[in-house]
């Protein structure tokens, strides 16, 4: 049987109240969602905590349940995770059942991708779909998503007006690579479908102030900027280009 969705609220509750016994409860929202891959993510909106959960584990034991969320709630709060939790919650992930089950999953959601979205370790799809929903209101219209055919660094990602395209470089489209630096660079891209370029004397300007101003509303604006800046000659290095002499800021000109 599935969990009626209070239970699953109450159990994200009690962890929060075991990691912060003297602070009250947050809102919290527990919804499923159809990752490509074994994934869940937890991120705190407008006051609100915000967790989906792996459709794959509609039907899982409460005890699974229950680890997961003092994971996800541990990684939140930049805690440690209960060793107890992390056994329960790998026990149960790498049970041959499920095992195959996540693998049917996978390749029926795999068949019907008709770009190329869907990479090795990050599906844009998703990425895109999760962000709209989180940023956007789900207001931003899908551009075509693809990873790009090279390994490069020069740009990490480019949104292509004229064919409304989104396209991520392929160098990012690693597990070495953690979830939030692939998301901040589709979420700067898709900024850019909501800001079009502005032509002023002549001039092209893409960043402007209101973009840059939203930029930053991105969760881990500051992680993935620092990621970025501290990974760049291994960036490089994949992408099979010499290493970068440039600063923080040069950077961000490598985002189109
Ligand atoms: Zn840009």
């Amino acid at each position: 049987m599935p969990f009626p969705n209070e239970i699953l609220t109450e159990i994200y509750a009690k962890a929060f109240g075991l990691f912060k016994p003297d602070a009250p409860a947050p809102g919290i929202s527990v919804t499923f969602y159809p990752y490509v891959n074994v994934n869940h993510t937890i991120r705190v909106r407008e006051g609100k905590v915000l967790v989906k959960i792996s459709t794959l584990f509609r039907d899982a034991p409460s005890a699974v349940h229950e680890a997961l969320a003092m994971i996800l709630v541990a990684k939140l709060l930049r805690r440690r995770v209960p060793a107890k939790a992390d056994l329960v919650y790998k026990d149960f992930v790498s049970d041959p059942a499920f095992r195959e089950l996540a693998i049917s999953h996978k390749r029926k959601k795999g068949r019907k991708r008709l770009t190329g979205a869907s990479g090795s370790a990050y599906d844009l799809e998703e990425i895109f779909d999760r962000l709209n929903e989180d940023y956007f209101r789900g207001s931003l219209s899908k551009p075509r998503l693809s990873w790009s055919g090279r390994k490069t660094f020069r740009r990490l990602g480019h949104y292509d007006e004229a064919h409304h395209a989104i396209v991520i470089s392929r160098s990012l489209d690693s597990r070495s690579i953690p979830a939030f630096v692939v998301e901040y660079v589709v979420y700067h891209e898709m900024l850019h479908v909501k800001h079009p370029t502005v032509h002023r004397n002549g001039r092209r300007y893409s960043h402007t102030a209101e973009f840059k101003r939203d930029e930053k509303k991105y969760d881990y604006f500051e992680e993935a900027d620092d990621w970025i800046e501290r990974n760049a000659s291994d960036l490089k290095k994949i992408a099979g280009e010499e290493s970068p002499k440039k600063t923080r800021r040069n950077y961000w000109g490598l985002f189109d």
